[in-house]
């Protein structure tokens, strides 16, 4: 029989009411694996109803057991990393590698949220008026809720859970329904860390279940990940519903190689950073846009990126998994073949890529372009595959123009050895994260992860200081005592 996914509602894995099913597949294989039903009205109510009671307790929690409880959860992870790690490629097709890299950037976020009493300190000022104090407190704001991709289904339920509940909150999780089991290993860590009955919630679905949490009354704050369409519509829609909301969307990561840039360098950072993990990270660079003379390597990277191939994970010499699922592979092609019709030409074609052993797998095999202009869709289109579009300007202000001219402002490159190449980049650039000599600049969580303009909706971004405060409210005491009312005798002196 197929396994069935849990809901994990009121401290306790329960098996699924529900009757709309949707499937688990392997996507290098197409088989079955699990089937996960959404979450029935009456589960959802349930478990917002088991969180907020949690919340009366739970907020009441002394801050350094709360601290405690993510050092227990950070070291169970650590231990079943492996353990998580399978799950991942099983129902995602990540390497191994690839996918213990997504649990351990989870870890690292639980290990600063066993840092929460020094990042909960508030502010205090003696004196601002004659024996005035004022000094203010940082308060949980009670349930909050998570919605996750597919993409990194260790890493992004981790960047959010353990911040909010370690200030308090407690959390229901609707991850995704394309790879829902590695939340359920995570959880069950949690628990096995001691976590209350309650502070954390699992519900598995889709959009239904999403409505459900934005119009819900009793949810406080919504933190999201996942494409730009459904970001928008879940920050408008929580916030039309006077919810605080965080929505992460998509991207279009552009690097800028100057001509004075290590060659070699570049070419390992592309490759990586183009096709690893099949495309299929926010944080992928998209568009290498080549200044000057350094157009004069276009060859030399795609030779470079021809020689990574997919496969399964069960294989070491592969480089990367297939796309989740036959429509998203499907329309990878489509776009690479959009782009062919554009005008753009096609160095490397990855569309007919078959993997031995594998013929139903969801590949597409590593792709290049050269000539690619800002109007073609290649270029306009988030393809979350493992393509890369190359562009060739005269100037690094030709490159800044680009990159800034782009709606989306996740995360952007630069390779050079001019410290005033870099320097002028960084300033200049309308992107949140960028990295110098770097191609893929994701802040560690004592720093927050902060995309720009439409790769981002809200205003405090994930993980790091911003994400206490996206999940607290701050509470500002102004105090006098009197003078006169200091007694020097009390009731018993005589
Ligand atoms: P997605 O938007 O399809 O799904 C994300 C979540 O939203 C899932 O839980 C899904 O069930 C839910 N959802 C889907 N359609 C919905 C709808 N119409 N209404 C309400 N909820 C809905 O995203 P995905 O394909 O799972 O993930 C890939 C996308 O996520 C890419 O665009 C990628 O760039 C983005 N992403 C962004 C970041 C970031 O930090 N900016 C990180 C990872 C992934």
């Amino acid at each position: 029989m197929t396994q069935q996914v849990k809901h994990f509602i009121d401290g306790e894995f329960v098996t699924p009411t529900g009757d709309k099913l949707i499937p688990v597949t392997d996507p290098a294989t197409q088989e079955v694996i699990a089937q996960v039903a959404c979450a029935t009205p009456s589960e959802m109510e349930r478990a917002i109803e088991s969180a907020k009671a949690a919340f009366k307790t739970w907020k009441e929690v002394p801050v350094s057991e709360r601290a405690r409880l993510m050092m227990r959860f950070a070291h169970l992870l650590k231990e079943h990393q492996g353990e998580i790690a399978d799950i991942i490629c099983r129902e995602l097709g990540k390497t191994v590698e690839d996918a213990k890299g997504d649990v351990w950037r989870g870890i690292e976020v639980v290990e600063q949220a066993a840092n929460i009493p020094s990042l909960m300190m508030g502010e205090t000022v003696e004196n601002v008026a004659r024996s005035i104090d004022t000094y203010s407190y940082i308060q949980p704001l009670g349930v909050c809720a998570g919605i996750t991709p597919f993409n990194f289904p260790a890493m992004i339920p981790l960047w959010m859970f353990p911040m909010a509940i370690a200030c308090g909150n407690t959390f229901i999780l609707k991850p995704s329904e394309q790879d829902p089991m590695t939340v359920n290993k995570i959880a069950e860590l949690f628990v096995k860390s001691g976590a209350p009955k309650g502070v954390l919630q699992v519900v598995h679905g889709a959009k239904e279940q999403v409505d459900a949490i934005l119009h819900h009354p009793d949810i406080k704050a919504i933190s999201f990940v996942g494409s730009v369409n459904v970001g928008q519509y879940i920050y408008k829609t929580g916030t039309d519903n006077l919810k605080r909301v965080q929505a992460f969307a998509g991207a279009k990561n552009h690097m800028v190689i100057m001509p004075d840039a290590n060659k070699q360098q570049v070419i390992n950072a592309l490759v990586g950073a183009s096709v690893g993990a099949a495309g299929q990270r926010c944080m992928a660079i998209s568009v290498a846009v080549f200044v000057g003379g350094a157009a004069d390597w276009i060859p030399e990277v795609a030779a470079a990126i021809g020689k990574v191939r997919p496969g399964v994970y069960t294989d070491p010499n592969a480089a990367y998994g297939p796309q989740i699922s036959p429509q998203a592979r499907a329309r990878v092609l489509s776009l690479i073949e959009q782009g062919k019709k554009e005008g753009a030409t096609c160095v490397l074609d990855g569309s007919d890529c078959k993997v031995d052993g594998y013929p139903n797998g969801n590949w597409v095999g590593p792709t290049v372009f050269s000539n690619v202009t800002t109007e073609m869709e290649i270029y306009k289109q988030e393809i979350f595959g493992p393509v890369l579009s190359t562009m060739h300007v005269a100037s690094l202000d030709e490159a800044l123009k680009i990159v800034n001219d782009s709606p989306y402002g996740n995360g952007t490159s630069i390779f050079t050895a001019s410290g005033a190449a870099a320097r002028k980049y960084q300033h200049e650039v309308e992107v949140g994260q960028v990295g110098i000599n770097i191609p893929i600049p994701v802040p560690l969580p004592f720093f927050s992860f902060t995309g720009w303009k439409g790769s981002f909706y809200g205003d405090q971004h994930a993980y790091g200081k911003q994400a206490v405060r996206f999940y607290t409210e701050t509470k500002t005491i102004t105090a006098r005592w009197f003078d006169d009312d200091i007694q020097v005798s009390g009731p018993n002196m005589s």
